[in-house]
């Protein structure tokens, strides 16, 4: 890979939640446990996985909304996690978020216009006749109408605002977006727009994306590679294409095998669904967290946790069967 713009290494987040007795002692919640990858200039990471599986968490240390436990979030070589609140707010502008509910991160007493503007004059970067002209430039590019400049955000669809969110979220040039359920609350011919417009502006401007969903299709669509998330630990990062048609590990094959498969010559394949409910992260099973759901758990798997390891076909995964 080249230089990547991120590298994540051995990130944690615990949490400690409240005794439930006198006695009871601490418990703690390990909602990510030793995560690691990068991402390229011009690349999209797909990060996939149940519920509560960690992914979102990620996601949130990247953008410094929550404190890791441990590891690291290098950015173009800074560490981020170390950055005081002053440096951090220097360094804001080159990481941006787009979230699930653009409503509820867009301030409902604000213009379109003032909303996107925003980030351009809290940084000193331009004001007054510049200001509007970046402004008109960056609603055009992704696709809303000048006579919408004036408008409140409740006076857009979702998709526009969307939009809006993804304008806001370019006006000071960023280097990574990390995109957190960006189309799951839309239409599905709106998904496909927004995605196109993610993947076009990627094109433009060599953005790197952490792209985070719990839909595989849309993930399929826009990643150049995955990594899958399974209580609190990646089991698998591959190519796109490498992981939907072999996944290797035995729970990304359970997670594809849940949903329907658009390609025909994959119809007729077997479904190995996960056995079980999802375990509490609260209390996570010993050895490979998946042990307790999966068709091919051994001795080993209940004590031994099975560390990422790159296999000969260039993919990462962790499962003792891959060794
Ligand atoms: S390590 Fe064992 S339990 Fe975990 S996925 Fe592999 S075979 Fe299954």
């Amino acid at each position: 890979m080249a230089t990547p713009v991120l590298e994540v290494r051995d990130l944690a987040k615990h949490f400690n939640l409240a005794r439930e007795g006198l006695s009871a002692g601490r418990r703690t919640v390990r909602a990510v446990d030793g995560v690691s990858f990068a991402i390229a200039a011009g690349e999209t990471l797909g990060l996939v996985g149940e519920s509560g599986c960690g992914k979102s968490t990620v996601g949130r240390m990247i953008m410094r909304l929550i404190d890791p436990s441990a590891g690291t979030v290098t950015l173009d070589g800074t560490d981020v996690t170390k950055l005081s609140r002053a440096r951090m707010r220097a360094f804001r502008p080159r990481l941006q978020m787009i979230f699930q509910d653009p409503y509820a991160s867009l301030n409902p007493r604000m213009t379109a216009a003032a909303i996107v503007g925003e980030p351009l004059l809290v940084h000193g970067v331009a004001r007054g006749a510049e200001l509007r002209e970046r402004v008109a430039a960056l609603f055009a590019r992704v696709g809303l109408r000048p006579d919408q400049m004036a408008l409140y955000p409740n006076q857009f669809s979702g998709g526009q605002r969307q939009r809006l969110s993804i304008a806001r979220a370019l006006a000071l040039g960023p280097r990574l977006i990390v995109a957190d359920e960006p189309v799951s609350a839309l239409d599905v011919s709106i998904q496909a727009q927004v995605v196109n417009l993610l993947a076009d502006l990627q094109d433009e401007h060599g953005l790197a994306y952490l792209f985070i969903a719990h839909d595989l299709a849309v993930v399929r669509t826009i990643s150049h590679r995955v990594a899958v998330m399974y209580l609190g630990r990646i089991v698998e990062l591959a190519p796109t294409e490498d992981l939907f048609n072999a996944p290797r590990h035995p729970y990304t094959q359970a997670l594809l095998s849940a949903v329907p498969v658009p390609d025909p010559s994959r119809r007729g394949a077997k479904r190995v669904l996960p056995q079980g409910e999802l375990p509490s992260p609260i209390a996570p099973p010993p050895g490979c967290h998946f042990h307790p759901r999966c068709p091919h758990a051994v001795e080993r798997c209940r004590s031994e946790v099975p560390a990422l390891r790159t296999l000969a076909d260039g993919r990462a995964a962790a499962c003792h069967l891959l060794d």
